[in-house]
């Protein structure tokens, strides 16, 4: 069965850098699943949190018998049963600026499925530093939005984004996100994520967008922008200061922030 698995689906080589997923999630879960079909082996999940019973309407990996579950310890049973060729190295906890460099050791690509911009920017960041590209993935109320960046060079996460936002954001606890749209945003980064697992340049420096209500697909460019604080030639972030990550729990979603 896994030869004839592997057969079909030879997107990746065999010696692939691990792919990092941050957060087991709505976004997380159909991301894996999609990329353990198309050849991923290695794959090291960071996440602190357990399955809730409002959970399972998109985080797909999760039985109602996972309730109360670490989310980390039900993902990797359902990842043995249905990717037995992933092998999988679960880290419980979050990625902070205490974990960065443990976390990003010898890491091929990382896949951003967390739900609040400390998080993110954490991760934009930390990648840049380290030479490590991004997939960043959201999802909230009808869309879907995914960012991916190269390892080096411009544009950046903050290119697009520059800081965290001021002052209330929608909280994705109450602003909801639809099931079918955390599956959008799950394959579209998964694809992000081979193509950059391969070295194909072409595959950062542009932000897709995804409406549920208006079936409206579009991918736009990220210009680089030359104040840029993490890679402009004035550059003022060179290393990971945690008083740059405070902001409130469960803020805005990458597009939202956007507009
Ligand atoms: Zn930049």
């Amino acid at each position: 069965m896994s030869h004839a698995r592997r057969a079909v689906a030879p997107q990746l080589p065999a010696d692939h850098g691990p792919l990092l997923l941050i957060g087991a999630g709505g976004i997380g879960a159909p991301a894996v699943l999609a990329l353990a079909a198309a050849g991923l082996r290695r794959l090291r999940v960071v996440d602190d949190d357990e399955v809730d019973l409002t959970n399972l309407h998109r985080q797909i990996l999760f039985a109602d018998t996972d309730v109360g579950r670490p989310k980390l310890d039900a993902f990797v049973d359902a990842l043995a049963l249905r990717a037995p060729d992933l092998t999988v190295d679960p880290r419980p906890g979050r990625f902070t600026p205490d974990t960065v460099d443990d976390l990003l050791q010898g890491i091929g690509v990382v896949l951003d499925a967390t739900d609040n911009f400390a998080s993110r920017f954490l991760i934009a960041d930390a990648c840049y530093l380290a030479g490590v590209p991004v997939v960043h993935a959201a999802a909230i109320r009808w869309r879907a939005t995914v960012l991916a960046t190269a390892a080096r060079g411009a544009p950046c996460y903050r290119c697009l984004f520059e800081d965290l936002p001021e002052g209330p954001a929608p909280d994705c606890a109450t602003a909801g996100v639809m099931g079918p749209v955390c599956g959008v945003s799950g394959a579209i980064a998964a694809d992000r994520a081979l193509a950059l697992l391969r070295g194909d340049p072409t595959a950062a420096g542009h932000v897709t967008t995804y409406d549920g209500l208006t079936d409206r697909l579009r991918r736009v460019p990220i210009a680089a922008r030359a104040t840029c604080a993490l890679c402009g030639p004035d550059r003022t972030i060179r290393s990971i200061d945690l008083s740059r990550y405070i902001a409130d729990e469960c803020a805005a979603q990458i597009g939202d922030h956007h507009g």
